[in-house]
Formats: structure tokens, sequence, C-alpha cells
């Protein structure tokens, strides 16, 4: 009697586990339909790309764009998905596909415009590529986010003339001065001009950059190198000087010029002279003092020498340059202690000045006007690096 009533129970409760695990499966397929029906392919696809399933998105844009509602922004983003895995042709006729439609909105197509430059970048296509952006300029008008990206296409691609348009463009819109930036790029057409032999073309352009931009430090450096290159010492140093009075950071570059082109014709006076300048104007100018200190150790004046090093460090204590030249000459001079003491001090203070590019993230420990990796323009900026 007893045993017969447990198994009753027990039949009982296995009833109710199995009613409840079939109740949570209809639940869970209503749930799924439910979802299926909020969400269109696109959508999903997008879920999808979040959660990295690339090849999973990629087939849902595919089902969006025979027949979702969002077969437009699916052709997007399969174009991007494309893209991304090589397959670069493709990504191309598929966004070109995508700017072909006549009703496209204006926010779409400007993404697809920017998704082919990308497509055409990608396959080595820098032409088209800049083609691609400037198209929707004219279909879309004066957009700000499309006449960067043209400026940027134009600047990687070096071509200075339209570069400047879409400059000037760009300040009548958002009322942002550009002239320091379309000097620069008069200066890089002198510089092709200067490569090319064409000394009068160069000069020009340099002329007008600095009308442009008078503290246009790159554009004083290269008139005072056309001018070198003419043979006209005079004017040349005095542009070099003239970059190291008005530009402070760019002094060194400037310095690298005057010596070798004074030291060669021996007129050490005429250095000295230029540093003292700088020192009036400028007076404890930490990279003036260090070039005076290896002028003093040129000419064998050891103490001195130590002594400018000296001055050096105590103006900007948090620069490594001048302390190491200063245990330089005091190994020189044959004071192993202090030097000692100077390294391991400099070894503590182990952080370096990079150039370094917020773009795409290269480095480097010397200046550059274009950014060696991504060629944009004054993005090679200094940085401290632990
Ligand atoms: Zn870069």
């Amino acid at each position: 009697m007893t045993s017969t009533a447990n198994t009753s129970i027990l039949l009982g409760l296995l009833a109710i586990v199995l009613l409840i695990l079939m109740l949570l499966r209809v639940d869970q397929r209503r749930k799924r339909r439910q979802r299926q029906r909020a969400y269109p392919e696109y959508v999903e696809g997008l879920h999808l790309l979040l959660r990295g399933r690339k090849d999973a998105a990629a087939r849902a844009f595919r089902a969006a764009i025979e027949s979702g509602p969002y077969a437009l922004e699916a052709r997007l983003r399969l174009g991007d998905l494309l893209r991304a895995r090589g397959a670069v042709e493709q990504a191309a006729r598929l966004h070109e596909s995508l700017l072909s439609f006549p009703s496209i909105p204006v926010a779409l197509r400007r993404d697809a415009a920017l998704a082919l430059a990308d497509d055409h970048k990608a396959a080595g296509k820098s032409e088209a590529s800049i083609d691609a952006i400037q198209r929707a300029v004219t279909a879309i008008g004066n957009d700000e986010m499309l006449l960067q990206r043209l400026l940027q296409a134009l600047e990687e691609n070096g071509r200075w003339d339209r570069a400047m348009d879409a400059a000037r463009t760009l300040e009548k819109m958002s009322a942002r001065s550009v002239k320091p930036r379309a000097a620069l790029y008069r200066v890089e057409r002198a510089r092709e001009a200067l490569a090319s032999g064409n000394l009068r073309r160069a000069r020009a352009d340099l002329r007008k950059a600095l009308v442009e931009d008078p503290k246009c430090g790159p554009a004083r450096l290269l008139t005072g190198d056309a001018f070198f290159q003419e043979g006209d010492l005079d004017k040349a140093v005095a542009e070099w000087l003239r970059l190291a009075e008005d530009v402070p950071e760019l002094a060194s570059l400037a310095y690298s010029r005057i010596e070798p082109a004074l030291y060669d014709s021996g007129d050490y006076g005429r250095i000295l002279a230029i540093y003292n300048s700088i020192l009036q104007k400028r007076p404890g100018d930490v990279e003036t003092l260090c070039r005076l200190a290896r002028h003093d150790e040129r000419i064998g004046s050891l103490e001195k020498a130590v002594e400018r090093a000296h001055q050096a460090s105590e103006s900007a204590p948090g620069t490594i340059y001048p302390r190491s030249i200063m245990a330089a000459y005091l190994c020189d001079l044959n004071r192993p202690k202090p030097a000692g003491i100077l390294c391991r001090e400099i070894a503590q203070q182990a952080q370096s000045e990079v150039y370094r590019c917020p773009h795409c993230g290269i480095t480097g420990p010397d200046f550059a006007w274009r950014c060696p990796s991504c060629l944009r323009i004054g993005s090679f900026v200094r940085s401290k690096s632990g």
C-alpha cells in the first residue's frame, strides 16, 4: 500500500517536471520567433558583428540585401566586411552599386562614398580613392567630414594644388583658419620644385607660404636652403637665423644648417655671434647653450664647455642631453667621479623624448613635417614616452 502510494507520488512529480520542461521550451520558441520579428536580418547582422561573428554577420547582411527593410545599409556593411577580408574589388563593386541608387539618403551616400574610397585605397588605387570622395562632395555639397577626408587623401598623395583648394573651401565652412596648413602645402610644392632644380618656382611658392603664415618654419628653412643652393651663403644664414629666432622649437634644425656652412668657411666668430644674439633674446635657451658647449669643445676649451653644459642643464633639469654632453666632457677632462655620478643620474632619468603620430601611432627620434608612416602633414609631434 505504501509502496504504491510512493510510486504514484514519484510519477506525479515526474509528470510535473516534464510539463515544466515542455512549457519552458514552448516559451523559448515563442521568444525566438518574437526576436526574429523584432530584429530584421540587418540588425541581427549588426549584433553578430558586435559579437565578433563576422561570417554569420556576412550571411545575415546577404539575407538583408535580398529581402530586409535595411537592404541598402546591409550592402554598406557587407562591403566593409569584404574589404576587411581582403576582397577589395568585391567590396568596391558593392559600395559602388549602393551609390547608384538614386534615392539613397544623404548620410548613407556619404558613408558609402567613404567606404568606397577605403576600398580603392586598400586596392592601392589612390586616384580612384580621391575620386570617390570628390564625387560625393559634388553630389552632397560641402560636408565638413567629407572635406576633411578629401583633404587627408590629397595630402597622403601629395596633391598639393587640390589640397589647397579643398583647404580653402573648408576654411569658408568652418571659419577656422587653414592658412598654416596651406602654407605647408606650398612648402611641399616648393620642395619638389627645389629637387627638380626649379629654384625660381620654389622661391615663389616659399614667398607665398611665408605671406600666408609668417611663422611657417619649414618655409623659412627651405628658403635658406634655396639661397644656399644658389651659393648665397649670407642670405641663407639670414633665413636660418630668422627661423631660430621665430620658432624656438625648430632652432636645432636651423643650427644644423648654419654650423656646417659656417665651419666650412672657417667663420667661427659668426657662429658665436649668432648664438649670443639668440641667447640675448632667450636667455637660458637649452639648445643654444648646448651648441655653444659643443663649439667650446671643438675649439678645445673643455672647461668652458662643461660650464655651458651645466648652465643648460640647470635651465632645463628634465632634459637629458645637456647632462650627457657634460658627462662626456668630464670624461675627456679625466674626471671620472663626477662623470660617473652624472651618468647614473641620467640612467635613472629613464625617459626619452620622441616624436609620435597620434593618427597612426608610429614613433621616431627625429622630427618630420609629414608623418613618415601615414604621411599626414604636421602630425608627427613631440611626446614624452615612458
Ligand atoms: Zn602617422
